[in-house]
């Protein structure tokens, strides 16, 4: 026995960052120390390869044959609920552990020792030659501190190289000083707004889930303006003060610069940033002092998850029902559950936080594994607006025109009082499909499944879905004739026109992800319209997230029935959320809001919740209809998608695939057919969809199933469990 346990230390398992099914066995030289966790260089190939510490040593191994690991990275060994993340995040997504170890690794900089700043000291032997140069750094090192190599100079008013003298005769030595930190600590005790009644009872209850290490999740839910961000602002001091970690996981982060302000404000420092935006250089201290613990508080996109923390103490998911939370390629992971699994794992809680929160979160509640805490008020006594709907196929509107009789009479009454308007329309550019009046030819993609987007700004016809672009033509490819193209249907470039044609005066902007450069330019904007520089907005989703416009009392919505069509079984709750949130942009301080609604289809049942305000009974059937369907949450589905560059391959492949999916009671296989986005960037897509009862053990069915696939030529397998896109 003490044999074994001596020679199990000097083998140990190592996963590395690769799509392999499992660690490798490694010797562990002696002296060196790899604990489980520890962050090692391996050999692999001929190459060497950062990896961790997985386990001892596995069975079986002919430790004759093992390869010494190289090196352990001089960071902290990762926790093993860490460890246990990655594993339980592989499983559930059936990927491989070292796909979802790679997610974790993505700082390979960060593993480097900082740079530290060259500094001197005081090292005895007094140097044969005085001068009086050196007699003054001298005298100021007497008192035995340790001073920059730099501000020594400047202090004593020498050169370097007289410095580098002293060095020279023993009298000063080098050392390194840790750098400064890169992030300063935030105050949890700076204080925050009073909170009203409402928000203290609810900062109360959250309170009470902070104390001790229990996984706790909490729903947090109050209409927009409800004051929810000051609400976990409270739960995050409170966390901060007994020093430990928090993770706030934001959906577009890089469109936040009012949120970083607010929290800057609230805690005297700015929150480490965690996006995929953010340059490397600042990356890599996010995630070293997230590992060492230096970092207290991250603010970050999806990906945040797989930092390293030392010491988490909350998870905070702001905007909890946001569908870009679900990353579609590589691993498919839907961040916020994954939020949920890793706070158990750490045992600790988690505040899930949105004015529309998702489904999958109510039923949560309903079934008593999620706590609910409500705020009911907006603040300072805001109102809701008023929501209305224009039944648009008795608008009798004109042609080339897309704002109906009812909003343009309310926007000239804004413009009147001096408030704003948002024009909410979810399409850029200029119009969704340029065709030929002449012989019919619709302009699309020669990659996608897709019509080009005319860009009028840019004079481009550009695909959306791969961004390729082409010159907007003067004559029609296919008959030759020119002045033959017409753009067909509106986005906010061509809803711009129709503005200045009939509100010539008026200050307007369009914001979409094309007219902006960059969070700065994002920020700017926002900063014009709280400061009453502009009128008329006119803008896609971006517009509708998060901002808080005091002097915006109107938000127009030109086609409300926009994602309610394709075969996606969100759709109605999707539309319903962002509706609302785009509807909530009005009227946030004293001055009441109204919001219009464009549709053709005035009783559909979201456009009916939306303007009577029957939230509940618009949410108790969407959980009707959807256990009766038994889609998620109440059933599962995971899609496959199959893709490559040869069409008959790809087809042969989903069609063998389907033939040997699984087919049991309680789960069952549908298609394979084309997927509506049937060719993306050149490749050929064809889906399957999975669908299995709660209980039914998917995951294991998966892999069973597709485990043993060999892929061939370009030919690629996606598995995306939990699919939130159906295209
Ligand atoms: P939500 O996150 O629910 O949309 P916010 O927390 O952003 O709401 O609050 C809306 C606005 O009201 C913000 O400008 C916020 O600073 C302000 N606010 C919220 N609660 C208070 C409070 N107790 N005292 C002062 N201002 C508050
Ligand atoms: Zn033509
Ligand atoms: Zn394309």
């Amino acid at each position: 026995m003490a044999d074994k346990d001596a020679t199990a230390r000097d083998t140990v398992q190592v996963l590395l960052p690769l799509p392999v099914p499992g660690p490798y066995d490694y010797h562990v030289p002696e002296g060196v120390e790899a604990p489980v966790g520890a962050i090692v260089r391996a050999p692999l190939g001929n190459r060497i390869v950062t990896g961790v510490v997985w386990g001892d040593e596995g069975p079986g191994v002919d430790r004759t044959r093992l390869r010494p690991i190289e090196g352990v990275w001089n960071v902290p060994p990762l926790k093993r609920s860490l460890l246990r993340f990655v594993t339980w995040v592989a499983r559930y997504t059936v990927s491989a552990e070292g796909a979802v170890l790679r997610m974790v690794l993505r700082s390979r900089e960060a593993l480097e020792p900082p740079p530290g700043r060259r500094a001197l000291r005081l090292a005895g032997a007094p140097p044969e030659r005085i001068t009086p140069q050196r007699q003054r750094v001298l005298s100021l090192m007497a008192d035995g501190s340790t001073r920059p190599v730099g501000d020594l100079a400047a202090e004593a008013g020498v050169s370097v190289a007289v410095l580098k003298g002293l060095v020279e005769t023993g009298s000063l030595e080098p050392v390194l000083m840790p750098q400064a930190p890169v992030y300063a600590p935030p105050d949890p005790g700076a204080p925050g707004p009073r909170l009203r009644a409402d928000q203290r009872t609810a900062a109360a209850s959250l309170a009470s889930t902070l104390d001790g290490n229990t996984f706790e999740p909490t729903l947090l839910e109050g209409v927009t303006g409800s004051g929810k961000t000051e609400v976990y602002f409270d739960a995050i001091a409170r966390v901060l003060a007994t020093g430990r970690q928090v993770l706030v996981l934001l959906p577009e982060i890089a469109l936040s610069a009012q949120f970083l302000n607010r929290f800057e404000e609230r805690f005297r420092a700015p929150p480490a940033i965690w996006h995929s935006d953010v340059p490397r250089s600042r990356r890599h201290p996010v995630w070293r002092g997230a590992a060492t613990g230096d970092v207290r508080i991250v603010v970050g996109a999806r990906s945040a998850l797989f930092l390293p923390f030392q010491d988490l103490g909350l998870i905070v998911v702001d905007e909890e029902h946001d569908s870009s939370y679900k990353q579609e390629d590589g691993v498919c992971y839907h961040a916020r559950d994954m939020a949920i699994v890793r706070a158990h794992l750490e045992s600790i809680p988690i505040i899930l936080c949105s004015a529309t929160p998702s489904i999958e979160s109510l039923v949560n509640v309903d079934r008593g594994r999620f706590r609910r805490v409500e705020l009911k008020a907006r603040h300072a006594g805001a109102l809701l607006p008023g929501i209305r709907t224009v039944d648009m196929t008795t608008a009798g509107i004109a042609r080339d025109s897309w704002l109906s009789g009812p909003l343009v009479r309310a926007m000239t009454a804004r413009l009147e009082a001096g408030e704003q308007t948002l024009l909410f329309l979810n399409r850029r550019g200029y119009a969704p499909l340029t065709l030929c009046r002449a012989c019919g030819h619709r302009f699309s993609c020669p990659d996608c499944t897709a019509w080009l987007v005319e860009h009028r700004y840019l004079a481009r016809l550009q695909c959306h879905h791969c961004g390729r672009w082409i010159p907007r033509p003067q004559t029609c490819p296919d008959c030759g004739q020119s002045d033959c193209l017409v753009a067909c249907g509106p986005g906010v470039e061509r809803l711009d026109e129709e503005v200045a044609r009939r509100f010539p005066d008026a200050r307007r902007e369009v914001m979409t992800s094309d007219t902006l450069a960059g969070p700065h330019a994002v920020a700017d904007l926002v900063r014009r319209i709280e400061s009453g520089g502009l009128d008329i907005l006119i803008g896609t989703q971006i517009a509708a997230k998060g901002h808080h416009f005091p002097l915006l009392t109107l938000v127009g919505v030109v086609d409300a029935d926009l994602g309610l069509h394709g075969g996606d079984p969100r759709a109605m709750e999707r539309t319903w959320q962002l509706l609302h949130q785009v509807a909530g942009r009005a009227g946030r301080e004293e001055r009441p809001g109204e919001a219009f609604l464009q549709t053709w289809d005035p009783a559909h049942p979201v456009m009916h919740a939306l303007q009577t305000g029957a939230r509940d009974a618009f949410i108790e059937r969407e959980k009707r209809e959807r256990e009766k369907g038994g889609v998620p949450p109440y059933g599962r589905l995971a899609a496959v998608i199959v893709s490559g560059t040869r069409e008959g391959d790809v087809r042969s492949l989903a069609r063998f695939l389907a033939r040997k999916a699984p087919s049991t009671a309680d789960i069952r296989t549908f298609g394979p057919a084309p997927a509506p986005l049937a060719i993306l960037r050149g490749r050929h897509r064809w889906r399957l969809l999975v669908k299995a009862s709660a209980e039914a053990p998917l995951q294991r069915a998966l892999r069973m199933w597709l485990d043993p696939v060999r892929l061939t030529g370009d030919l690629r397998l996606q598995i995306d469990v939990d699919p939130q896109s159906f295209m």
